[in-house]
C-alpha cells in the first residue's frame, strides 16, 4: 500500500535539507547576476556548518523509500535556489545515471568518482534524438572510437570531469546506430568554446561542446560487451531508461521552485491581511476574497503534482515499470511550475516582478522544468502511446 507518511528519520534528513536551502538560498541573486562565473561548489558557510551539524540517522526499511526521499530532498534543495549548494555532490550529473542504467561493471567502477554531464542536444536535434549528427567511426587499426560533432546545452558542461554523449555509429540505421561513448575532459580533439547564456537558471553551467577528430578507445562505447563488438545496452533504448527516474526528480525540482514561490505569496498576503480558509476551500468565494480563492487554486496544482511524483518515484522504488508515469509527472509539474509561479507574479502586482525579491527569479528558473529531459509536448506524446498502447511508429 502507498504510504507517504514520513517517518521521524525521514523528517530529521528533510529538516537538514532546508537548514542547507536556507543558507544557499543568500546568495541566488547574487549568483543569477554574475551569470559568465563559475560559483564555487561549496560556500563559505559550509565547514562550519557541518561541524555543528547533529549526525544525521541512517534509513532503515520502515521510513520512506530511497526514490522517493530522493525526490522530496531535491524539492527541498530547489526550494533554496535552482544552482546554489551549500556543498555540491560530486557525481550528480545526468551522465551518472546514464552510466548507472547501462554502464558495464567495470565501466561503473573506473568512472562512476567522475562527474559526467550528458550531451544528446544538436544544433539540429533536440526532441528527436534520433536525429543525432554526430558520428563515432571504428578504427579498427588503432581500436578507437573517432567522434566528429558539435552539442549544444550541455548541463554541468563546465563543471563536468566528462561526458556520456550520443553519436551515431550508422547514420543509415536511425534510432538502432546510435550509441553512447564516454568521453574524458582533456581528451585532444574535445573543446568547450562557452558557458550558454540563458534566461533562468543563469548560475548553472550549461555549456556546448565540440569533438573534432577525437579519438577514444574502444572501450568507452558505454555498456560495451568484449563478445559482441558493436552491440551494447548503452544504444538508445538502455540509456532511454535514465529518463525514468531522471524525469520525475525533474518535476520535483521545479516543484521545489513553485513551492518557494507558494510560501513567499502566502506571507506577502498572510501580512496583507488576507485570510485563508481550506475548509471552505478554492471556489467559496461568497466566503472568500479573490487573492484567497486564487492562491488556493494554485495550492491545489501543487499538491496534484506533488502526488505525481511520489507515486512515480514510489513505483521506482519497488521495481515496478514507471516510463508512463514518470512522463505524466514531468509533464504535470512542467505546467504547474509555470502556472504557480505566474499566478503568484500576477497576484502579488509590482512585488513580483521586482528584483528586490526572488519571485521573478523563479518564474525564469522553473521554465526549464518543461523543457529538458523532453518537452512538455514529448511527454504527453509517450503518455497517449502507453494509455492506447500505441508504438512510436503509431504516433509520433
Ligand atoms: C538549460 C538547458 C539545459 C539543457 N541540458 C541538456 C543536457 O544536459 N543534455 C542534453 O542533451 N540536452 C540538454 N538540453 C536540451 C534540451 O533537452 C532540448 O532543448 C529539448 O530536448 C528540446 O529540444 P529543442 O530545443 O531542439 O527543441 P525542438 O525539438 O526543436 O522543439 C521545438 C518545439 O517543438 C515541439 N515539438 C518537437 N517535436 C514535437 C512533436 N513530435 N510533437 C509535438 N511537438 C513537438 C517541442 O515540444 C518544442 O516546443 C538543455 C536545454 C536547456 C535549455
Amino acid at each position: 500500500m502507498i504510504d507517504f507518511r514520513l517517518t521521524e528519520t525521514d523528517q530529521a534528513i528533510l529538516d537538514r535539507t532546508r537548514e542547507e536551502a536556507l543558507i544557499a538560498r543568500r546568495y541566488a541573486r547574487e549568483f543569477d547576476e554574475r551569470e559568465s562565473e563559475m560559483i564555487p561548489d561549496t560556500l563559505p558557510e559550509a565547514e562550519e556548518f557541518y561541524a555543528n551539524a547533529a549526525p544525521l540517522p541512517k534509513p532503515g526499511p520502515e521510513d520512506t523509500p530511497a526514490p522517493v526521499m530522493m525526490a522530496l530532498q531535491a524539492m527541498g534543495s530547489y526550494w533554496g535556489d535552482y544552482s546554489v549548494r551549500l556543498k555540491r555532490p560530486m557525481r550528480g550529473g545526468l551522465g551518472n545515471a546514464a552510466l548507472g542504467a547501462a554502464g558495464t561493471d567495470e565501466q561503473k567502477e573506473k568512472w562512476g568518482g567522475l562527474l559526467l554531464s550528458m550531451a544528446i542536444t544538436e544544433p539540429g536535434c533536440g526532441s528527436d534524438p534520433s536525429r543525432v549528427q554526430t558520428t563515432a567511426v571504428l578504427d579498427e587499426e588503432t581500436d578507437e572510437w573517432v567522434i566528429n560533432g558539435e552539442k549544444i546545452f550541455v548541463t554541468t558542461g563546465i563543471r563536468a570531469d566528462g561526458v556520456v554523449i550520443w553519436a551515431t555509429i550508422d547514420k543509415s540505421a536511425g534510432r538502432a546506430g546510435i550509441k553512447s561513448f564516454l568521453i574524458e575532459k582533456g581528451t585532444p580533439g574535445f573543446e568547450v568554446p562557452h558557458k550558454e547564456k540563458k534566461l533562468g537558471i543563469r548560475a548553472d553551467d550549461t555549456a556546448a561542446y565540440v569533438f573534432k577528430d577525437c579519438r577514444i578507445p574502444r572501450a568507452n562505447l558505454l555498456g560495451l560487451d568484449e563478445s559482441i563488438p558493436k552491440k551494447s545496452s548503452g544504444g538508445f533504448r538502455g540509456v532511454m531508461k535514465t529518463f525514468n527516474m531522471t524525469r520525475p526528480l525533474t518535476g520535483a525540482m521545479g516543484l521545489g521552485i513553485a513551492e518557494a514561490a507558494l510560501d513567499f505569496t502566502r506571507e506577502q498576503l498572510e501580512e496583507a491581511g488576507v485570510v485563508f480558509d481550506h475548509a471552505t476551500g478554492p471556489g467559496g468565494l461568497g466566503r472568500l476574497s479573490a487573492a484567497a480563492d486564487r492562491f488556493m487554486r494554485l495550492e491545489a496544482l501543487f499538491e496534484a503534482s506533488k502526488l505525481t511524483v511520489l507515486q512515480c518515484t514510489w513505483m521506482a522504488g519497488q521495481g515496478l515499470p514507471n516510463n508512463m508515469e514518470s512522463s505524466i509527472c514531468k509533464a504535470h509539474a512542467g505546467s504547474a511550475v509555470r502556472q504557480i509561479t505566474q499566478g503568484c507574479i500576477e497576484i502579488l502586482g509590482t512585488m513580483g516582478v521586482s528584483c528586490e525579491y526572488l519571485l521573478e527569479k523563479w518564474m525564469r528558473d522553473c521554465r526549464i522544468t518543461d523543457i529538458y529531459e523532453g518537452t512538455g509536448e514529448i511527454q504527453r506524446l509517450i503518455i497517449a502511446r502507453g494509455l492506447l498502447d500505441y508504438t512510436r511508429e503509431d504516433l509520433k
